[in-house]
């Protein structure tokens, strides 16, 4: 039994229509779901990932409008990592960003860069047998768009205290100093933890929330059982409609989610129409009316959409 990776990341935004237009337009990625938080229907909850929503492309952000900024510290993740193909990609990403007035620090065969809201972000290449899981946009080949994550980094004052919840109870495979592969048959993701800074870590806008790994439909709840066994308190399984959640903190703080590879976005929504109208739990619905007047009215990126190349991949 093996955890397949990064399922998906989320992170909070004070501005959704900023987070619509710099994920979409500018990094490329689709909104594939729009949707509120479950705990609080009054905010919105968005999805960005591949062409399909795929596990291992997926961002996602909790809006709570006008939030202050937050920092990353000790126990929060600081840098997400996405793998691109090329160092021609890494090129033709530099000089995205910098035509879009985002500053971006290259080094080596890494590309850094931070959202409106200060959030890190990375692109690397990576050199994987991993299907590359990529969104289509008119202006960014698909040779040179974003292919899902690679890896995130978390800051921790004694990663030692980790190591075995990590090794043992989750799988993950050593990789180097501080740094550890959760990788299954279908795709594999880093985790590592950096030193963290002085200040106290602060949650807000352009941090992350917690970082989901996948599992597979069956193993789930041998997941939880397992997490639950060396104490480390997971809540009960919760159904999110396009997969199954549990979530507990690893012990140096970073929260965790485990989620189901399935059953996946198009469950709700035809495939070709993904995330253009508001998605509701079902106990939502009847308050479709009242949600639609407080949510923060957001454009429909794909609107003007050209499709980039006349074929479908596969
Ligand atoms: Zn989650």
């Amino acid at each position: 039994m093996k955890l397949e990776g990064i399922h998906h990341i989320t992170c909070i935004t004070g501005d959704a229509p900023g987070n619509v237009d710099f994920y979409t337009r500018v990094l490329g990625l689709r909104l594939v779901k729009k949707t509120v938080n479950q705990d609080d229907p009054t905010v919105y909850h968005l999805f960005y990932a591949d062409e399909r929503g795929n596990p291992g492309s997926d961002i996602t952000f909790f809006e709570y409008p006008g939030s202050p900024r937050g920092r990353a510290g000790a126990g929060m993740v600081h840098l997400i990592t996405w793998r691109v193909e090329s160092e021609d990609a890494l090129s033709f990403w530099a000089e995205r960003l910098e035509a879009e007035g985002i500053e971006a620090s290259r080094d080596g065969s890494r590309l850094r860069f931070a959202d409106s809201e200060g959030l890190v972000l990375e692109l690397a290449v990576v050199v994987t047998d991993d299907a590359p899981l990529i969104a289509e946009h008119p202006e960014i080949p698909a040779e040179l768009a974003l292919q899902g994550f690679d890896s995130v980094r978390a800051y921790a004052e004694e990663p030692d205290r980790s190591r075995g919840f990590l090794e043992e109870t989750l799988g993950f495979e050593p990789r180097g100093d501080n740094e550890w592969e959760a990788r299954g048959p279908s795709r594999g993701s880093l985790y590592a933890y950096d030193a963290p800074p002085a200040e106290r870590g602060l949650h807000g806008a352009g941090t992350v929330h917690h970082v989901a790994w996948s599992s597979t439909v069956e193993d789930h709840a041998t997941w939880r059982k397992r997490v639950a066994d060396v104490g480390a308190r997971p809540t009960p399984i919760i159904d999110r409609f396009w997969f199954k959640s549990v979530y507990f903190r690893e012990p140096s703080g970073v929260l965790f989610e485990i989620a189901t590879l399935g059953p996946g976005f198009a469950t709700d929504e035809p495939l070709e129409r993904l995330g253009e109208r508001l998605t509701l739990p079902p106990d939502y619905e009847r308050l479709r009316d009242q949600l639609e007047h407080v949510l923060t009215p957001l454009p429909n990126p794909r609107e003007h959409f050209v499709r980039a190349r006349t074929q479908t991949r596969d």
